[in-house]
């Protein structure tokens, strides 16, 4: 472990960006963090546990060009090092599952399934190596996501800021409560945040409001902007934090990633944790194959409440037993009491993206940072 790194003595955070439902953004935020990170000093690994591997195509490579990942290694054949690939930036690495076949990628699912500490186990040589990981995680709690969480010290939730399902984030939540008691300790809840944000629209406003009144300050001040520029990454083959700096989109995951440390250290101060890293006992207790220590206490104290609550709450707990997506009740209500997307307020995304390329062509994109401002005011390089 690296000491005195960019997260201090905590050294190396393995942190999982996980969703109930896919198509959230968390791929391109996972890439976008990541590369956000290695631009401001940290060693960064993205981990892609999602069979459909968006990781290596946001990174500019195609299945020939991968040579191993996750599901090698699960089978048993050579270390971490040999089957992690490098970026155009020299800081940002990654791994894929290169689990392509329907038969590959069953034999994958089944590994983790059957060994859910393993990744856990590969990834704590990486520790060593990388400041910060961010595993990738396909949308549901199947055995990839239980894998990641197994491995993580934190999490991390985004939420479609077009589209919030109260019953979806609830089952998440109470699959991440469960797995804390199979685990013994929960990662962190570093946040929930918002992608593909529309400040024209009412309905992010609408799912940011919804979203702090049951859920309090795990919610993110920083919410990532729906922009073509973050759309349009995998026809780059590069994060969009590295091919324009200066968009709105790539600023968000400068001001998210700045917003992650800062809370992390406010936490860490709060609650005086003296305890050794996790990274370490992690690491042993995965080479001994014992269970996790107990629980430090979460982040926030609201979501901490929820998760006990959650917890409780969860089918199967009374007698030891956890289901995979326990049947909580979703929070009953009309989510969108006054008509949701029929609101005559609302455009189309289709009318608010041509909007946004036709500023982009006039060289407006209709942020509120004057670009030399940004960098003056020395967001992005806060870490160091
Ligand atoms: P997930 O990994 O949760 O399934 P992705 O990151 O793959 O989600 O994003 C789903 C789709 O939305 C992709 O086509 C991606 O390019 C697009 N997308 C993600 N974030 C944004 C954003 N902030 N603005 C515009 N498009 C986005
Ligand atoms: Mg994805």
């Amino acid at each position: 472990m690296r000491d005195n790194g960019p997260w201090d003595d905590y050294g190396s955070r393995v942190i999982s960006l996980i969703s109930q439902k896919g198509g959230v953004g968390k791929t391109t935020s996972a890439v976008n963090l990541g590369a956000a990170f290695a631009l401001s000093g940290h060693r960064v690994l993205v981990v892609g546990t999602d069979p459909q591997c968006g990781v290596a195509a946001s990174l500019g490579y195609d299945r020939e060009r991968l040579h191993g990942g996750l599901s090698s290694l699960l089978a048993g054949a050579g270390r971490l090092a040999d089957v992690i690939h490098e970026s155009s930036l020299p800081d940002l690495h990654f791994v894929s599952p290169d689990a392509w076949s329907l038969d590959e990628e069953r034999r994958y699912k089944a590994s983790l399934a059957s060994r859910p500490q393993a990744l856990a186990e590969l990834l704590a040589d990486a520790r060593g190596d990388y400041d910060t990981v961010l595993i990738d995680c396909p949308p549901g709690v199947g055995p990839e996501t239980r894998a990641a969480l197994r491995a993580s010290d934190a999490y991390l939730v985004p939420i479609q800021a077009e589209e919030l399902c109260r019953g979806s984030l609830v089952r998440l939540l109470s699959a991440v409560a469960n797995l804390s008691l199979e685990n013994g300790s929960p990662p962190v809840c570093m946040g929930m945040f918002l992608t593909m944000y529309d400040t024209r629209t009412r309905l992010g406003q609408q799912v940011s409001e919804r979203v702090a009144e049951d859920y309090g300050d795990a919610l993110l001040d920083t919410a990532v902007p729906r922009t073509v520029r973050l759309a349009e990454m995998a026809v780059h083959g590069k994060p969009t934090v590295i091919y324009d700096r200066l968009a709105a989109g790539s600023r968000a995951y400068f001001d998210l990633m700045d917003e992650i440390v800062l809370r992390h250290h406010a936490r860490i101060a709060a609650e005086e944790v003296v305890e050794a890293p996790r990274a370490t006992a992690i690491a042993a207790a995965a080479n001994a194959d014992a269970p996790l220590p107990a629980a430090r206490p979460s982040g926030s104290a609201a979501m901490a409440r929820l998760i006990a609550e959650l917890g409780a709450a969860a089918p199967g707990n009374s007698d030891g037993e956890s289901s995979p997506i326990p049947r909580v009740a979703a929070p009953s209500g009309d989510l969108w009491p006054d008509g949701g997307s029929t609101d005559p307020d609302m455009v189309s995304l289709d009318e608010l993206l041509a909007e946004e390329e036709r500023r982009a062509h006039d060289g407006d994109d209709g942020d509120d940072y004057e670009d030399g401002d940004y960098w003056r005011a020395g967001n992005g390089s806060s870490l160091n």
